[in-house]
C-alpha cells in the first residue's frame, strides 16, 4: 500500500467504531415500483415510500438538463408557473423552488438569521434543519419537543431577530407541532415562524395545504419550507414567503445561487402532480392509514400516531436491524431507523403509509407484523 492509501487509515477505527455500536449502513440496490420495491429479485411491499399520496405520472417534456444556475440561463419559464402555484397553496406572496428540500432548509436559514440572532428550535428537528441554524451563525438554543412552556421561557431576552423554526409533521414519530400556539406566541413576541412542513405538505388541511391548514393558521406561519420529493412523489424542494424573504434568497441563499437549477422536466414533473386530482389520493391515503394503524393496534403495537407515519419503536439498535429483517423475509420492506437519526435506545420502525398501498397490502404487512409481535420489542 503507497503513503496515499495509509494516509486515509484513520477511516478503519472509525469505520469499526460505528460497526461495534450497530450502527454500520450499507447501501441496498432497489428498484420501485407502485407500491413495491423489488431487492435481490425479490419484490417486497414498500412501507418505506415518502411517495404518500402516489400520484399516477404525468407526462413531461423529455429533457435536456439547463446545466446551469437559474441565476444564469437556468430558469425555465415553468419555474414561474409551480412558483406561482405553491404561492397560492400556502396562501403566501410567493415561492422560490431549490434543487432538494435540504437545500431549502439550509439555504434559507442562513439568508434571513445572522450573527446577532436567535433561533429556537424543536429538539426533534431534522437534521437539515440543524444544519441550517449552524450554518446561519445566529445563537441557537434547542427547546423540549412541542414544550411550549419552555419554548416560551428559551424565547425571553434574545437580542437581535428571534426566529422559532419547528417541523409540521415530524419525520421519525409522526406527530404534529403546535404549530397554532407557536404562531400565538410568534405574534405575541415579534418572532418569525418558520415551518418545515415536508411531511405535511400535500396531505394536511384542506387540499393538502398542509399542517398550518389543518390547525386554522393558514398563511400565517411566516416561512414556509417543503420538499416535492415527499407526497407529491416529484423532486426538489421550495419556500413560500412574504416577497421580501424570497428576494433576499434570490440574493444571498449560498445553496440556490451556486448550484444547477433543478431539471426542467422535474418541475413540469412536480407541476403536473400539482395540479393533478391530488384529492381523492388524499382519501385514499386517509382511509389507508386508518386501516394501518387500526391493524396494529389489534396485534398490540403502540401505534399512537394521528398520521400517516407511523414509527413502531423496538429500542435497542440491533433488535431493530432483527425485526426489520424478519419482516423482510415475510414480504415486508420497513427499514430500521437508528442513531443519530433517532436517539440512542429508540431504533424503530418507520412506517410510511401510502395510497399506494391496496387493501391485500394491508393485510399483508399486518400479518407480517403479527408474526413479528412479542419477539423483537
Ligand atoms: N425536512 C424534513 C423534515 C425531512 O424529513 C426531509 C427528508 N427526509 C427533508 C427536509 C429533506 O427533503 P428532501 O428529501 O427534499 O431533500
Amino acid at each position: 500500500m503507497d503513503s496515499r492509501h495509509n494516509s486515509l487509515d484513520f477511516a478503519d477505527a472509525r469505520l469499526h467504531r460505528i460497526q461495534e455500536d450497530g450502527l454500520y449502513r450499507t447501501l441496498k440496490s432497489g428498484t420501485v415500483q407502485g407500491q413495491y420495491i423489488t431487492i435481490d429479485g425479490k419484490r417486497l411491499i414498500n412501507l418505506c415510500s415518502n411517495d404518500y399520496l402516489g400520484i399516477p405520472a404525468t407526462p413531461v417534456r423529455t429533457g435536456q438538463s439547463q446545466s446551469s444556475s437559474r441565476l444564469v440561463s437556468g430558469n425555465d419559464p415553468v419555474y414561474d408557473q409551480l412558483e406561482e402555484a405553491l404561492a397560492r397553496h400556502k396562501s403566501q406572496q410567493g415561492s422560490l423552488v431549490y434543487p432538494t428540500g435540504y437545500m431549502a432548509n439550509t439555504g434559507v436559514m442562513p439568508a434571513v438569521a445572522q450573527k446577532g440572532d436567535l433561533i429556537l428550535s424543536d429538539e426533534l428537528n431534522h437534521a437539515s434543519i440543524i444544519e441550517s441554524c449552524r450554518l446561519s451563525g445566529a445563537r441557537v438554543s434547542v427547546y423540549r419537543h412541542n414544550d411550549m412552556d419552555d419554548l416560551e421561557k428559551k424565547l425571553e431576552g434574545g437580542a437581535g431577530n428571534r426566529f422559532i423554526v419547528t417541523e409540521g409533521i415530524f419525520s421519525m414519530d409522526g406527530d404534529y407541532s403546535d404549530i397554532r400556539e407557536i404562531v400565538d406566541l410568534a405574534g405575541r413576541t415579534g418572532a418569525v415562524t418558520v415551518l418545515d412542513d415536508a411531511h405535511g405538505d400535500f396531505v394536511a388541511g384542506s387540499d393538502g395545504r398542509g399542517v398550518p391548514d389543518l390547525f386554522g393558521v393558514a398563511g400565517k406561519v411566516d416561512i414556509y419550507i417543503s420538499s416535492l420529493s415527499k407526497a407529491l412523489g416529484s423532486f426538489g424542494g421550495y419556500v413560500a414567503s412574504d416577497e421580501r424573504i424570497i428576494q433576499l434568497c434570490i440574493n444571498q441563499s449560498r445553496p440556490f445561487i451556486y448550484t444547477s437549477a433543478l431539471p426542467a422536466f422535474l418541475v413540469e414533473h412536480s407541476l403536473g402532480r400539482f395540479l393533478s386530482d391530488r384529492e381523492a389520493r388524499r382519501q385514499v391515503l386517509a382511509r389507508n392509514t386508518r386501516q394501518m394503524a387500526d391493524g396494529l393496534k389489534r396485534i398490540g403495537y403502540d401505534a399512537t400516531s394521528q398520521t400517516h407515519i407511523i414509527p413502531v419503536v423496538v429500542g435497542r439498535e440491533r433488535d431493530a436491524l432483527e425485526m426489520g429483517e424478519f419482516l423482510r423475509k415475510r414480504g415486508v420492506f420497513v427499514q430500521p431507523i437508528r442513531y443519530p437519526t433517532v436517539p440512542k435506545n429508540q431504533a424503530r420502525l418507520r412506517i410510511s403509509v401510502t395510497a399506494w398501498l391496496t387493501d391485500a397490502d394491508i393485510k399483508e404487512s399486518l400479518g407480517a407484523f403479527e408474526s413479528a409481535h412479542g419477539r423483537f420489542c
